[in-house]
Order: C-alpha cells, then structure tokens, then sequence
C-alpha cells in the first residue's frame, strides 16, 4: 500500500535517501532533515496512512507499533531519561506537511512549552 507521488513512501522504497536509525517489518524510523532539536527522529508505518486518523481506523495494532519504535528510539538516543516529547501534525491548522502520518521523536535540550502562543 503505498502512494507513489508520496514523499515517505519513496523513502521506505529507497528512492529518496534517508539516515535510517530504527526498522522492523513494519516501521522505519530516520532523522528528520531540518532537525529542531539535537534529537529528531520521525517514525513511520512502512504503508501508507495520510494520518493518524486513518492509521489507527485502519490497523491500532500497527499504531502500537509506532509507539513502541518510537519509546525504543528514545532509549537508543539517550533522551529517555531526560525526557523527550511525541507529537503528529494532523491537517492543515495543525502543521502537517507530509501527508503519511509519522510521529515527531524529539528531545536533547528543554523543549519549552507545549504550543507558541
Ligand atoms: P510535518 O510538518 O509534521 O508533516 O513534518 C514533516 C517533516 O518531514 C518536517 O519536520 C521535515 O523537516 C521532514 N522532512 C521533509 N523532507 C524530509 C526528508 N527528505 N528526509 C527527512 N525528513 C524530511
Ligand atoms: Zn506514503
């Protein structure tokens, strides 16, 4: 299930290069390209969901999943004690860019509050 004019996808399938920090059968995890923090890492289904939304109507099981790369990331990163943040862009108010719903892993330094005001 992928989507051919899809940013995300082409990284799974290798056609756009990626630093690949985490993978298993169904989830890839690299480093975001315009990172924010010292630790930036976007997590993934390796099939295509344009969101949250359809992930978790679609397969919660592979949602579960997603979490688990992500807290195992974390570890691998070293910010699992100083504490990190997970967040989804959902839509357009809410920031989305790419639409193959990933999870934002970030953390490093003190990330401030939640939202800008
Ligand atoms: P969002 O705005 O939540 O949809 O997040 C999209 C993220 O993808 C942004 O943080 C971008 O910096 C990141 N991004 C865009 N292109 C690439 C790429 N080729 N490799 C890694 N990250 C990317
Ligand atoms: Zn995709």
């Amino acid at each position: 299930m992928n989507d051919a004019d899809c940013l995300f996808c082409k990284i799974v399938a290798g056609d756009i290069p990626s630093t690949k920090v985490a993978e298993t059968e169904r989830v890839l995890a690299f480093r975001d390209i315009h990172p924010k923090a010292p630790v930036h890492v976007l997590v993934i289904p390796k099939d295509h969901y344009a969101n949250t939304a359809a992930l978790a109507a679609a397969d919660p099981a592979l949602a579960g999943d997603l979490l688990a790369v992500a807290a195992d990331v974390a570890a691998a990163e070293g910010v699992d004690q100083s504490g990190w943040r997970l967040f989804a862009n959902t839509g357009d108010d809410g920031g989305q860019d790419v639409y193959h719903v990933h999870f934002h892993v970030v953390g490093g330094k003190p990330l401030g509050p939640m939202l800008a005001a």
